[in-house]
């Protein structure tokens, strides 16, 4: 806000010569076009992913692309009062139409608006791809012809950097594209990043593959994933959150151990973490089918076999959530991809001394009660790994009709493998019914008492009321699913339930966090 009032009265305010003179239309024109182009180098850098002010701030990408966008559009206004002060000046204005700064002029201003138009969220949230396009063109076609434009007042130096900002953004995600997919490009052999995709149910596919030796990340970050054999357009590249966590808890002793004991320690990890495995030793994603690029990969989960996977990030914000004495994690369907990693962490965390969390609440709801084998060895993983002083508590949410849980082939072995395991320990049938688990076998999932499922949605506002009553110091609550589960955990906490005059009762503080998986 501060920053449109700025520039505004920056443009408007009243000037006067030294002598006190009132300045002509000119004046108000040119300082309107030249305030607009000089804005030109930072709205870039706000729209790339690898920028200054993202690494000097510590503010993620996906947050500034808002101001990104709204400093478009102030400046978008700029040029108008610009280009409107032209055609009342320049008199007659048809004359002028013949010269190339005027038609440079022109079709920047005209390139920017439609930029701005296919910009709008309805447009970009309907036809992601078109904007995409759309956006690239109207971008090279606005910089080039404002630079034609400014030669005639030489403040070209607005509009250069804004093409070395973009390329520079380009040849990072290029090295990094390199760096992190390097067997591709044949600077060493051995595997190369071929993709498992498997069709989890009609509506969810997990794509995982070995993590490339560079690449980390945290949990809640994203990954933009490219997969020649599926996109139908050159450079198609889809964000995805990491559903997996890059965890230090093996690899930090097999660093100090002789290479035949690291095999062996390794060996004894993934012996330990079973089918969970790749949750901390892979890149997994959790991918909702859509219509487009996640379409075209259910059918290639479909077929089976390998797909081929370009990766470029890890991007975007990781709530710390380190500081905490109680930690809610909020997820609907594929959202658990961000609430997983995040409980896997805190309870690292917390072995390691390095957090001081007392209490975890992992609420998930799933239309299908079967989905709960997505992660259940890795949940009963983390609930043996979790420290007594920390109290994890997995309340899992069927939403859709009440079901039977049926016993699911092994999705991958242990490690490496990809045969069906011989493990029974899953084959019992659990029933829901009347809204409560009903447990039959020994090494479930369901067995655990810190483990309780439900048919029906969770009630949000009873339980964050009764977790914000019990806790004291710092509490957060990270919810990532659909606009209604988010909108329902803002009101939950609103007035009394989190307050100040709460904390003045010795309440906790609660910080809210929500991801969108989206662009707002
Ligand atoms: C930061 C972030 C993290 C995400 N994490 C996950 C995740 O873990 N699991 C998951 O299932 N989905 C996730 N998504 C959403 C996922 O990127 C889109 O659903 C996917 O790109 C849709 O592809 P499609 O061609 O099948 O979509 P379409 O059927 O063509 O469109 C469906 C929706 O996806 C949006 N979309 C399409 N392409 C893109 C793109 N390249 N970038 C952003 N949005 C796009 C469209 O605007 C539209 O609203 C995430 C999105 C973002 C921005």
């Amino acid at each position: 806000m501060a920053y449109i009032i700025f520039l505004y009265v920056w443009a408007f305010i009243n000037t006067t010569d030294l002598e006190g003179h009132e300045l002509d239309l000119t004046f108000w024109c040119n300082r309107a076009g030249t305030l607009a182009a000089s804005q030109f180098p930072l709205i870039t850098a706000l729209g790339t992913k690898n920028n200054l002010v993202s690494l000097v701030t510590g503010i993620s990408y996906d947050k500034l692309n808002y101001v990104h966008r709204m400093m478009a559009r102030v400046v978008l206004i700029l040029l108008w009062v610009h280009a409107g002060s032209e055609v009342v000046y320049e008199v007659p204005f048809e004359q002028y139409l013949k010269e190339p700064w005027l038609r440079c002029g022109i079709t920047a201003i005209v390139a920017l608006t439609i930029l701005c138009v296919v910009s709008l969220r309805p447009i970009r949230a309907g036809a992601y791809e078109f904007f995409f396009y759309a956006h690239f063109a109207m971008v090279l076609t606005f910089l080039i012809c404002s630079y034609f434009h400014t030669q005639y007042d030489t403040i070209t130096y607005w509009i250069y950097p804004c093409f070395v900002i973009w390329g520079l953004d380009r040849v990072l995600r290029v090295v990094r594209l390199i760096v992190f997919n390097h067997s591709y490009f044949g600077f060493r052999s051995g595997s190369t990043m071929d993709a498992t995709a498997e069709l989890l149910s009609e509506d969810f596919v997990r794509l995982r593959f070995h993590r490339p030796s560079h690449f980390h990340w945290t949990p809640g970050q994203t990954a933009y994933l490219i997969m020649p054999s599926v996109s139908r357009l050159p450079f198609e590249a889809h964000p995805f959150t990491i559903a997996s966590f890059d965890s230090n808890l093996f690899s930090a002793v097999e660093e100090e151990k002789p290479a035949q004991e690291k095999s062996n320690r390794r060996s004894l990890a993934e012996h330990a973490l079973g089918s969970s495995t790749p949750f901390w030793k892979e890149v997994v994603f959790f991918i909702n089918v859509r219509e487009g690029f996640t379409a075209r990969l259910k059918d290639a989960a479909v077929r089976g076999g390998k797909v081929k996977v370009f990766v470029d990030g890890p991007y975007g914000p990781s709530p710390d959530l380190g500081l905490y004495d109680t930690s809610v994690l909020i997820a609907g369907g594929s959202g658990v991809s961000y609430t997983l990693p995040t409980l896997l962490d805190i309870i690292e965390r917390v072995r390691d001394g390095k957090s001081n969390c007392r209490r975890v609440v992992f609420i998930w709801s799933i239309r299908d009660a079967n989905h709960i084998h997505w992660i259940d060895d890795t949940l009963i993983r983390a609930l043996q790994l979790a420290p007594p002083s920390l109290s994890v508590s997995i309340r899992i949410h069927v939403t859709g009709a009440p079901a039977t849980i049926e016993p699911l082939p092994r999705l991958y072995g242990n490690g490496e493998g990809s045969e069906p395991s011989d493990d029974d320990s899953r084959s019992e049938i659990v029933e829901l019914e009347g809204g409560k688990a009903m447990e039959k076998s020994k090494d479930s999932l369901l067995a655990i008492e810190s483990v309780k499922v439900e048919n029906g949605r969770p009630n949000l506002p009873a339980m964050l009321r009764e977790e914000v009553e019990c806790a004291t110091g710092r509490m957060s609550v990270s919810v990532c699913g659909s606009q209604a589960v988010a909108r329902s955990v803002r009101r939950s906490l609103r007035f009394p339930v989190s307050s100040p005059l709460n904390v003045l009762n010795g309440g906790p503080s609660v910080t809210l966090h929500v991801e969108s998986f989206g662009y707002a």
